[in-house]
């Protein structure tokens, strides 16, 4: 699998993880699904409304999702994936991550190190549930 993410996208989750440093920054990616490609155009930020150490884990509520999905479709769009920082550990879905990630969703990652962002994935739930599959990151 692939996803495009325009180049602003990519700097404005960057920038978003560097803000939220040292805490877990999230949001929202919204684009298209085109001929089965993920297109991600825009983003819109949420709240991490995560009560546990908000430096290691992020939540999104299901209110904030219903409002998000609103704002895509009124612009053509649809929600594609979320996006959230990493403060000092790799780019990688945690534990936490995969217990609570939804299927067909992209997930991109940003490690911020030291307050600086560094590398940014994206994953996507496996078939069964039981991993996160890579995808290839196309920031045009
Ligand atoms: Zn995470």
């Amino acid at each position: 699998m692939k996803i495009g993410i325009g180049e602003d996208c990519v700097r404005q989750i960057r920038a978003h993880g560097e803000e939220m440093y040292p805490y877990e920054c999230c949001g929202f990616m919204l684009g298209h699904l085109v001929d089965g490609a993920k297109e991600v155009h825009a983003l819109r930020k949420a709240n991490n409304d995560a009560t546990e150490p908000k430096e290691r884990r992020f939540l999104i509520t299901p209110m904030a999702y219903m409002q998000a999905e609103k704002a895509a479709r009124a612009d053509g769009m649809d929600i594609i994936g979320f996006y959230h920082s990493h403060p000092d550990h790799p780019a990688e879905p945690s534990q936490y991550d995969l217990d609570h990630a939804w299927p067909v969703l992209s997930y991109v990652i940003v490690s911020v190190q030291q307050g600086k962002s560094t590398d940014l994935t994206s994953w996507i739930l496996n078939a069964d549930r039981s991993a996160f599959d890579a995808e290839m990151v196309d920031a045009t």
